[in-house]
This record gives structure tokens, sequence and C-alpha cells, in this order.
């Protein structure tokens, strides 16, 4: 059978959130093995998340949890998105389910899956190939001032010995969270392995990664590095000028 492959998506509510959520949700209908774990940054669970996974299909494949980002380390509507860590707080959270709710002796593996990226579900395939104690790794596409970030392999293709990335090069692990993926024995293996607010900007990969692999042990994967089956994509924050205009009462329709 197939590895497990355990998806964890930090979310919130937004204009644009059930579009973003259910782009993703077609990729777990084509792929059996996959199991959703998706975090709402809020103080309840809602009801737009739950419906959204009941019309899918997912209920049985899928965890909805939630936890609120503390309102220090939360951006306000002004900031620059750089200037907080996003979704720490609800990737540690899907951590700890993992290691209480997972089996340890089964071979699975999580995968940290913003909502707003785009995905191939080639790369799912792709995940699967990770071994026992192993952290998977790929290219990421329109992301760190790149068309494509990726590892640079030794000759034989088996080792990666640097990264191409322009942003912040000296990086322990200069990638994007899109860009691996973990064997979950090594969540057991290193209990303190997870992510923290008090961390350099663009330093959260490194911050998980730094307790369970070196560059050295990363396995390359997505046809050595050469194919992009991941995209740093962003949705621009939608206008919706003319909804208040409508209603003067500044409430807006639900999509
Ligand atoms: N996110 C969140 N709470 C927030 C902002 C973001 O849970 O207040 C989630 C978001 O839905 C996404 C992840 O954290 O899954 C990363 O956020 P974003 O895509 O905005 O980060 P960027 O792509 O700009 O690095
Ligand atoms: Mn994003």
């Amino acid at each position: 059978a197939l590895p497990k492959i355990y998806a964890i998506t930090p979310t919130y509510s937004r204009p644009s959130q059930k579009a973003e959520l259910t782009r993703l949700s077609h990729i777990f209908m084509l792929m059996p093995n996959l199991h959703w774990i998706l975090i709402e940054d809020s103080n309840t669970t809602t009801k737009v998340v739950r419906n959204l996974l009941t019309r899918a299909g997912l209920t049985e494949r899928s965890t909805q949890l939630n936890i609120k980002t503390p309102l220090n380390y939360k951006l306000k509507n002004k900031d620059p998105n750089w200037l907080k860590p996003r979704g720490v707080e609800q990737r540690n959270l899907a951590l700890s389910w993992i290691r209480t709710n997972v089996d340890p002796a089964e071979h699975s593996v999580i995968f940290f899956m913003d909502d707003d990226n785009s995905y191939s579900v080639e790369l799912f395939v792709e995940m699967t190939k990770i071994e026992p104690g192993r952290v998977g790794i790929w290219p990421v596409g329109l992301v760190g001032g790149l068309m494509v970030e990726k590892p640079i392999l030794n000759a034989e293709n088996t080792q990666v010995i640097g990264f191409n990335a322009a942003w912040r090069p000296e990086r322990p692990f200069p990638i994007d969270m899109a860009a691996f993926a973990i064997s979950t024995d090594l969540l057991f293996k290193y209990p303190q392995a997870q992510f923290a607010y008090e961390v350099e900007r663009g330093y959260q990969e490194s911050e998980i990664l730094r307790h369970i692999t070196t560059r050295e042990q990363l396995q390359p994967l997505a046809n050595n590095c050469r194919d992009v089956l991941v995209w740093h994509t962003r949705t621009e924050k939608t206008n919706l000028v003319s909804e208040i205009k409508l209603n003067k009462d500044g409430k807006h329709s639900d999509v």
C-alpha cells in the first residue's frame, strides 16, 4: 500500500478562503492516500470549512482543528506580509496531533500545504517515494525572486550539495515551506522539532529541518529536482468596494 501523506494546511477566514480550499480539495479527491489536516486560525472550527469537507467527500480523510494566532503575532491589515511569521501556531498544533494520533510503526509522510499555493497531483506521487528516516526535497516555482528555487545536486544526482537561492542564501535550508516533506518517524525521533515565532524572517523552514536532517541526508525527488510540481502562487487581496456600496450596513454576501 502507498504510504499515507498527512497534508497540514493552516487557513484563515477571508473572502477567497472557500475558493482556495475548493482548489486544494480536488487534489485530495484524486489521491486516496492523502489525509488533510486543516487548522483554522480562529477560536472555533467553522461551518465554511466543515461544509467544504463534506461536499468533497473528505470527512473520513480529514481532521479539522483550530487555534488562534495570538494578537501580538497577528498581521494587521496594512502590515506587509513578511513582518510576522504566519501559520506557526497552526502547524505546531498539527505536529502535536500527528505525534498523538499517528501510529509510529506505520510509514507515513507529512507535508506543509499552504492554502494559496498551486500543487500538481504529481507532487504527491513523488512524496510516496520518501524513505523512512528521510526528508524529500524538490524545486518550487515563483518564489524567492526567482522563476524556480531548487537544490543543486552532485554529479550522480544522489545528494544535495547546494541551493540556487538568491534571497538569504546563507540560511541553513534556503528553501520554501512547499519544497519538502518529512518521513513521520523523524517527528517521533526528534520530539523537539517544531516551528517558532522567535526566528528571523525566512528561517521557519530551517527551524524545523535543523532538528531532523542535514543537507547531505535530503532525498532529491521530482526527476532529480528538474521538475517544478508546486508554485508559490499568491492570491491578491479581494476588492469588495462595491459590496459595501450595495449593503450600507457593511455586511457583504457570502459565496
Ligand atoms: N495563515 C493563517 N493565518 C493568518 C495568515 C495566514 O493561518 O493570519 C495561513 C494561510 O492560510 C496559509 C499559511 O498560513 O495557509 C501561509 O500564509 P500566506 O499564504 O499568507 O503566506 P505567504 O505565502 O505570504 O508566505
Ligand atoms: Mn501563501
